[in-house]
């Protein structure tokens, strides 16, 4: 399908992972379908780029159960459509202190969705994990089928793919500006920086660490979505250990419960090292980035020091770094709703993934295309992910800054 002029049924801003789920669901359904990138596609700039995210079902919030799931299904369709992998599976373990909230409402939201799991107590846990983690006294777990590594550059190449073989058009090195409403003709105009614009009877826009900065100056919204820069270790894992650590065995993707909160995947995309990093960043601005060094180093290496010594190489520091985004929400839930005011339902934002949106981009993109084309969202309730929410306090109390840069 040709698409004329520069006029389209839904236009979609930003071309992260879930602009870019967003175009192919909405291609797919048959509408003229823009997506329009300020960098280079696949740049490093945002939140969904590099080799790893983790996949997980188990969260203490119950309701990103079954936006976790319906992904999974989601992932596996998109891949039999484009005809390669980018999601391998691996079972996932939670672990932390036994009082640990977080843990506890894990296990419940096992139980009330019949997840399949293994609560963990120490001693089970050392057996099961038997020189790859070291477990301390207090510490338990809960493992379940439901993990994996996804790769964040080559799913959002295989939505570009799978976007313009539906028939969207892709832009890059344009950066919206505004988006104004037509008082006359309806619909949306976006305006970007080297002087295009284009029309659209509709807009999404998912702006990642962008989105105030956005939404406020086309609606004066403030919404408190916080830039953090993050910074991804990868940390050798010592000669004769390798191969208990490969994906496809039985290493697990982990979270582990504490302070710091800590993550990491088996190994996968470079061999002999595993990823090993913490959640959370420093507060920065989206447009004159620090580019590190941003790592909680000391808590890092104590931690593996601790749960991986004799395995992993803690001493020499991490062999590899690699430095993201985060966009967060002071209760880390994402914003999906609609713009309002005299954009009405016409605008629809996707924003504030906070850390943790990557596994559900495919879900996502289902969401916002659902919400701009037919004013509501099936099988989902969007009521904590709502802007209203924030009106309180507008400015937020984002969580999860790392107090000192060591
Ligand atoms: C280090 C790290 C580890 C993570 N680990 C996990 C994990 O293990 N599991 C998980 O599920 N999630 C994880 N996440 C979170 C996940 O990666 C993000 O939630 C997700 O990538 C957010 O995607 P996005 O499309 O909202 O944002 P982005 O990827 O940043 O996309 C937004 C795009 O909009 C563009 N843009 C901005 N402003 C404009 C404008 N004015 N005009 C045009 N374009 C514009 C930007 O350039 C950008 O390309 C992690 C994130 C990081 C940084």
């Amino acid at each position: 399908m040709a698409v004329s002029g520069h006029d389209f049924d839904v236009i979609i801003v930003g071309a992260g992972i879930m602009g870019s789920s967003t175009a192919y669901q909405v291609a797919k359904r048959g509408h003229k379908t823009l997506l329009i990138e300020q960098f280079d596609f696949l740049h490093h700039r945002g939140s969904s780029h590099g080799e790893s995210r983790t996949m997980r079902a188990t969260y203490p919030e119950d309701y990103y159960y079954a936006m976790v799931m319906e992904s999974y299904k989601l992932w596996e369709e998109a891949e039999s459509e484009i005809g390669y992998k980018v999601h391998f599976k691996a079972r996932h373990l939670d672990m932390g202190a036994s009082d640990d909230k977080s843990l506890h409402g894990i296990i419940e939201t096992c139980i009330k969705h019949s997840v399949p799991h293994e609560v963990l107590d120490p001693r089970l846990l050392a057996e099961k994990f038997s020189g790859m983690f070291n477990i301390p006294e207090n510490c338990v777990g809960v493992s379940n089928e439901y993990g994996g590594v996804i790769k964040p550059t080559k799913a959002v190449s295989m939505f570009h793919t799978l976007a313009l073989q539906n028939g969207a058009v892709l832009r890059d090195f344009m950066e919206v500006k505004d988006i104004r409403k037509d008082g006359i003709k309806g619909g949306i105009w976006v305006y970007t920086s080297n002087g295009k614009k284009f029309w659209g009877k509709k807009c999404v826009v998912t702006v990642g660490a962008w989105t105030s900065k956005l939404v406020k100056r086309v609606s004066g919204v403030e919404l408190p979505i916080q830039p953090l820069e993050t910074t991804v270790c990868y940390w050798r894992i010592k000669e004769g250990h390798e191969s208990k650590y490969r994906i496809g065995g039985d290493f697990p993707t982990f979270a582990y419960y504490g302070e710091p909160y800590i993550y990491g995947t088996p190994s996968l995309e470079f061999p002999g090292l595993i990823k090993v990093a913490v959640h959370g960043g420093y507060p920065c601005d989206q447009d004159k980035r620090p580019w590190g060094p941003g790592i909680a180093l000391e808590s890092l290496k104590q931690w593996i020091e601790e749960k991986l010594a004799g395995q992993v190489d803690s001493a020499a520091g991490p062999v590899a770094t690699q430095l993201c985004m985060y966009a967060m929400t002071p209760d880390e839930d994402f914003v999906i709703d609609f713009l309002g005011g005299e954009f009405g339902k016409d605008v629809v934002i996707g924003g504030g993934f906070s850390g943790h949106g990557f596994k559900m981009g495919p879900v996502v993109g289902r969401i916002l295309a659902d919400l701009v084309l037919g004013g509501e969202a099936k099988g989902v309730e969007l009521k904590h992910f709502r802007m209203g929410r924030f009106e309180e306090n507008p400015k937020g109390n984002v969580k999860n800054f790392l107090s000192s840069k060591v």
